[in-house]
């Protein structure tokens, strides 16, 4: 069973990923994967550099400010590296899935899981909640980068609202300890959920 995890920039995402891990379930960072895929998959390599020149890999390693400054307010760059990218951490899943098809559930954090339709392939949906201010001040402390850049990422995302819709458990993940019981009884429950699949 596939369990899609998301939620906002700066909701805790990741935080509540490895809070499943802790408890013995195998976790799939989507984010994190393309990140490594960038740089060990030939065919990726390949074709960013046919796209975006030689440029974009410096002494075989991958040149993430040039094409950050390329992506840029330029979403039809943006558009592109995901075409690229995007179908071969789609594959890394299934091989990597495949390889846990006996584990009850599996848990896939993926940032922009509504966005990209890719909650479609989800048995069941989380979603991770946390207050706007609290959400800026963590980013603020974890990345060198300011509110506004944090608003217009939040601006392509959807709205907390529309994806609580969309979903099937809704973690508040304010406080640590309190989030890390919604985490244990929502494991409980899908872990009986798929005994009776
Ligand atoms: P992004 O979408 O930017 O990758 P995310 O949703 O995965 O973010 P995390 O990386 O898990 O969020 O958390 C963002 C920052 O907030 C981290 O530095 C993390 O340690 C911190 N954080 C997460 N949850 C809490 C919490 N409940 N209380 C305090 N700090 C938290």
């Amino acid at each position: 069973m596939i369990v899609g995890l998301t939620g906002g920039i700066g909701s805790g995402k990741t935080t509540v990923a490895k809070m499943f891990y802790e408890l013995g379930v195998s976790i799939y960072i989507a984010d994190i994967e393309a990140k490594n895929l960038m740089h060990t998959s030939k065919e990726i390599k390949e074709e960013l550099i046919a796209t975006f020149g030689e440029e974009t890999y410096k002494n075989g390693k991958l040149n993430r400010s040039y094409l950050s400054n390329i992506v840029f307010n330029q979403p039809e760059e943006l558009k592109k590296i995901n075409a690229i990218v995007h179908p071969r951490v789609g594959q890394h899943f299934k091989d990597w899935y495949a390889a846990r098809s006996k584990e009850k559930y599996i848990i896939k954090e993926v940032a922009i899981l509504f966005e990209n339709d890719s909650y479609k392939h989800c048995d069941k949906i989380i979603t991770v909640v946390a207050p706007l201010e609290e959400r800026f001040h963590r980013l603020l402390q974890r990345d060198q980068t300011t509110r506004e850049a944090i608003q217009s990422r939040m601006n392509n995302q959807w709205n907390d609202a529309k994806k609580i819709a969309l979903s099937d458990y809704v973690i508040q993940n304010e406080d640590l300890e309190k989030a890390k019981n919604q985490v244990a009884k929502i494991h409980q429950e899908i872990s009986l959920l798929s005994d009776k699949i």
